[in-house]
């Protein structure tokens, strides 16, 4: 992706941890890599079709002036975040905040603190099969679109499939939905346990009846193997719930690890019935 770079911009400011440094305030410089593409802008000689680094500079600077906070840290995450959120066909921010005055009692030219975040693409399945499994699955789409950081890009339509795992139990309905998201995996994964919650999932029997499920599938290209949470979903490529819903929406998308595009997945999964 193209780049747009701000270097250095100075702004005087109040954050640190010195009560001092709330009331009298310092210089710091702020600047930014914008990830965005820069292609039609090239092509047509338009500023609509690009990011205005000034208007972008001007937020920077009345952000970092307008709050005080303790840490370099705080500044640049929420200061990143507003950014993504706020600023069209930026997908990716750098930003480094310098803090040349920081009161250490050495000398020393600077200290900075420097981070880079962006949106990433999810792919999020939910299931359901006691009471109003529609409502539940509605729901939750309107819940994870609430998460700040959070945008619904797709939803399929929602599929009627018998029980899986041998536990004796109602139909489940079943669904897949694309979002863009700022949260990492396990935020993620915390959020949407959060909204099963909400929903009055209670983890009795594995794999047994449930009021909402939500699984997350894919999560960018990346491979998460950690105890609690993998990605992509381990059984995904066993389920048809939850692949012919995804295949609604995301046919091409691939598996990271086997290369298999969602459509090979469902299709290899429907001949193993037959056969
Ligand atoms: P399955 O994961 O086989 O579909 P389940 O959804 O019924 O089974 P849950 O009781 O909902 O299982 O979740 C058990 C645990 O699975 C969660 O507490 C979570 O830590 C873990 N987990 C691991 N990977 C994922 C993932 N990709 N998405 C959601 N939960 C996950
Ligand atoms: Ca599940
Ligand atoms: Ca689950």
């Amino acid at each position: 992706m193209d780049r747009i770079y701000i270097k250095r911009l100075e702004v005087f400011a109040k954050h640190g941890v010195f009560p001092e440094e709330n009331v009298l305030g310092q210089k710091f410089l702020i600047s930014a890599v914008l990830h965005t593409d820069v292609r039609a802008a090239g092509k047509t000689d338009d500023l609509k079709k690009s990011i205005h680094y000034g208007e972008v500079s001007h937020m920077m600077k009345e952000y970092l002036e307008g709050h005080t906070f303790a840490l370099l840290e705080r500044a640049v995450e929420t200061l990143a975040e507003k950014m993504l959120l706020e600023i069209p066909g930026l997908w990716e921010v750098e930003l480094e905040l310098e803090k040349p005055w920081a009161p250490i009692g050495l000398p020393l030219e600077t200290v900075s603190v420097a981070i880079r975040r962006g949106w990433h693409r999810a792919y999020i399945a939910l299931g359901s099969n006691m009471g109003q499994r529609e409502e539940y699955l509605k729901m939750a789409v309107d819940r994870i679109g609430q998460i700040r950081g959070c945008q619904v890009e797709r939803v399929s339509s929602f599929l009627s499939t018998a029980p899986y795992g041998g536990v004796e139990q109602d139909d489940f309905l079943n669904g897949c939905m694309q979002i863009r998201t700022l949260l990492t995996p396990r935020e993620l994964l915390d959020a949407l346990q959060g909204i099963e919650r909400e929903a009055g999932r209670e983890r009795k029997v594995h794999w047994g009846p449930r009021t909402l499920d939500l699984d997350i599938i894919f999560y960018d290209r990346e491979v998460v193997d950690e105890e609690d949470l993998q990605i992509p979903h381990i059984e995904m490529q066993k389920r048809d719930f939850v692949l012919l819903p995804l295949r609604e929406i995301a046919p091409y998308l691939r598996h990271p690890v086997t290369g298999k595009t969602v459509s090979e997945m469902a299709e290899e999964l429907t001949q193993h019935y037959v056969m």
